[in-house]
């Protein structure tokens, strides 16, 4: 009898000792998936980031893809634009706010200058480049030829 009661009691400690490392193991794998999680947020922001200064000094001088910039914001893009439609021809934008700002503000917003020649030109058509070395902003140009004489001057 006093057997049967100790293997009972037994019991119900080998049971309190395994819950208690089941609860430990649960423990452990919440904060190994916090940790990977606050890794992986981490490591993506820094990501995007160092891509985007990099890519302001490895662009200058060179053509500017346009599905990196906003043509509403006349900025290079930390991420791929939106490429959107407007009159037949194709605009390319950080979100859908910068399109309809576009389309709202049409002239002033899809046609630009060339700095060199100073012909309106319209953003769809133009060759896209950044302003200065390190900094976002972009330029339009006509064609190769301001393009080139752009960055000659600037040297
Ligand atoms: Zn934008």
């Amino acid at each position: 009898m006093s057997k049967k009661k100790l293997t009972k009691r037994e019991l119900q400690k080998r049971q309190i000792f395994e819950d208690k490392k089941n609860k430990r193991t649960l423990r452990i794998s919440f904060g190994l998936l916090f940790v990977f999680i606050i890794l992986y947020l981490v490591f993506h922001t820094f990501w995007y980031d160092t891509k985007f200064a990099y890519r302001q000094y490895a662009f200058y001088g060179k053509e500017v893809p346009t599905e990196l910039v906003c043509m509403n914001g006349d900025k290079l893009l930390n991420h791929k634009s939106l490429k959107l439609s407007y009159k037949g021809k194709d605009y390319f934008f950080c979100n859908r706010d910068c399109y309809e700002h576009l389309v709202n503000h049409y002239k002033e917003d899809a046609f630009i200058p060339d700095p060199l020649s100073g012909d309106t030109i319209c953003k769809a058509n133009a060759l896209i480049g950044l302003k200065n070395r390190g900094e976002p902003e972009i330029v339009y140009f006509q064609n190769r030829k301001t393009f080139n004489q752009y960055y000659k001057s600037k040297k």
